[in-house]
């Protein structure tokens, strides 16, 4: 293509809400004029339908984005083939592009789409703009896909050709005449919840591209390299609280890649920043699952796991999802989570673990939960991260492997602050019981206000029995051939 400002070009938003490093937006500006726009597909599978705390970041994301259009950007929601092709006979567009995307639903969609679109004479191109390697071109030299991460990332992504260097900012933009942006579209999509549980969330988080970067930035200049150790501290702010802008592709990973390859030297020889990027690679390393393996979502990677019976109880479910357990590092997490939208990675291994293992409740019901609560809610990443825990995935934790909540508490909340800042009511417990305080003496819960199943509960599950409980059941997938 080349440029021409008769040629009028959609671009198709997806998850790449963003202006600057967006290969299917600059393709668009170099070659003609552009209609920027936005579908909610309302023909999306249930697992894909979006939960609460994603659609409350869409809506402020779609903002954020107008206004770096100039307040040129239409919003639909429905049928994307047909609202595609609408926009195109009203603009006489003859061609829309887009950046790719890697769920199972999606692929097939766009690739529908592609194929219908050129049937009427309109020109679709799909391009690059989420991933740092796209997982049809990884390989192992049987040509069959990696299962395990640390050869997947080390040998066959870092030997390979570098990801893409990030493009500027479009110089210039020529959004095409007659196209705006109408607030009442945008709450059609009807992505802000009538019941106002996002205050806090509110205060927190500040979706769009511009909040990545502010993130991105703050993470280079405070944690980035001290990452190795404080990363596993749920009370600090170590980490770069860039996922949500990540899966919303208001920042992309290449961006994210050579900022931090950008602001400090040999980034590779460095711990801290080499561990950093190996954590953009985990997050290639689930796209790369979900894309070899389009199930993973919902069925065992290991099949084995087709024979565990699960227990079902919507008493523990509910206790764990509300943060009721009775173990506060546990109930720590799960009130970040429903209070913030957001909860470390350390927390996320721990309380699954205690779902899948301590409860033995299907690591399906986690993912769930998870998907509602998330502002990062991905379906690659979490399906993994589930699988991941529970034992059943690509390059799992052993089933054997069960975290100790009170070991996991004493050794990265040593001073307790992450559970007091989310269980209030044992704040005045002294560290020794902070984690455990079934255990802390009657006179000193009596000191400290707490009457145990009245002010906190009491552990709903005994650790060291369900433990025994769970390795006895996951050892029988052992015998299955
Ligand atoms: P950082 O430590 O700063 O890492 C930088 C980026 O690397 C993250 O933003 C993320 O994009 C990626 N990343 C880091 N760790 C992982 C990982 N283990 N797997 C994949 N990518 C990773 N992440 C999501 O983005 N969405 C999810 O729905 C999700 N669900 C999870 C469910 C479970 C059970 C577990 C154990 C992990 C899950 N993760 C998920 C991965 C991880 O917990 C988050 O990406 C991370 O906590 C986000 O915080 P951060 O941006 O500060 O991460």
């Amino acid at each position: 293509m080349s440029l021409n400002p008769t040629k009028k070009i959609i671009v198709w938003f997806r998850q790449d809400l963003r202006i600057t490093d967006n290969p299917a937006l600059s393709l668009a500006a170099d070659n003609g004029s552009i209609i920027p726009v936005f579908i909610l597909d309302d023909d999306a599978p249930a697992e894909a339908v979006l939960g609460g705390a994603s659609k409350w970041w869409l809506h402020h994301s779609l903002l954020s984005l107008s206004k770096s259009l100039s307040n040129k950007l239409i919003i639909r929601r429905g049928n994307p083939l047909s609202i595609l092709s609408d926009i195109a006979e009203e603009f006489s567009a003859d061609t829309v592009v887009w950046n790719r995307l890697y769920e199972p639903w999606q692929r097939s969609r766009d690739e529908n789409i592609k194929t219908e679109l050129k049937k009427n004479n309109i020109n679709a191109k799909s391009l690059n703009g989420s991933l740092l390697w796209e997982p049809m071109s990884v390989l192992k030299k049987d040509e069959t896909p990696y299962k395990v991460f640390t050869p997947y990332y080390r040998k066959g992504c870092l030997t390979r050709q570098a990801p893409r260097f990030p493009l500027t900012k479009p110089a210039q933009m020529d959004i095409a005449e007659g196209v705006e942006f109408s607030n009442d579209a945008l709450l059609s999509l009807e992505l802000i919840p009538k019941i106002e549980w996002y205050k806090e969330i509110e205060a927190q988080w500040e979706p769009g591209e511009e909040g990545a970067a502010n993130r991105l930035q703050r993470f280079i200049n405070d944690a980035a390299t001290s990452y190795q150790d404080a990363r596993n501290l749920p009370a600090v702010k170590g980490t770069s609280l860039l996922s949500p802008h990540l899966h919303f592709g208001e920042v992309s990973p290449n961006q994210a890649w050579y900022a931090i390859q950008g602001a400090f030297e040999n980034a590779f020889d460095n711990k801290d920043l080499d561990v950093y990027l190996s954590e953009l690679g985990w997050r290639e390393f689930s796209y790369y699952l979900l894309f070899h393996w389009p199930e993973i979502q919902h069925k065992n990677f290991n099949a084995k796991f087709d024979h565990f019976s699960w227990r079902s109880s919507v008493d523990d479910l509910k206790a764990w999802q509300f943060g009721n357990t009775g173990v506060p590092i546990i109930d720590a997490g799960m009130r970040e989570l429903y209070q913030t939208g957001y909860m470390h990675n350390r927390i996320r291994m721990v309380v699954g673990s205690f779902l899948v293992k301590n409860l033995l409740i299907d690591w399906r019901e986690g993912e769930r939960w998870f998907w509602d609560t998330l502002l990062d809610a991905d379906m690659a990443s979490n399906s993994s991260g589930w699988q991941w825990v529970a034992g059943s995935g690509a390059d799992a934790a052993p089933y054997f492997r069960v975290f100790n909540p009170i070991l996991q508490g004493e050794k990265f909340d040593k001073e307790g602050e992450y559970v007091k800042q989310y269980c209030p009511e044992l704040k005045k417990l002294p560290k020794k019981f902070i984690h455990k305080p079934w255990e802390a003496p009657a006179e000193i819960l009596k000191a400290c206000g707490i009457e145990l199943g009245k002010d906190y509960p009491k552990p709903i599950v005994d650790l060291k029995e369900s433990r025994k409980r769970a390795l006895d059941a996951f050892a029988q997938l052992k015998a299955i051939s």
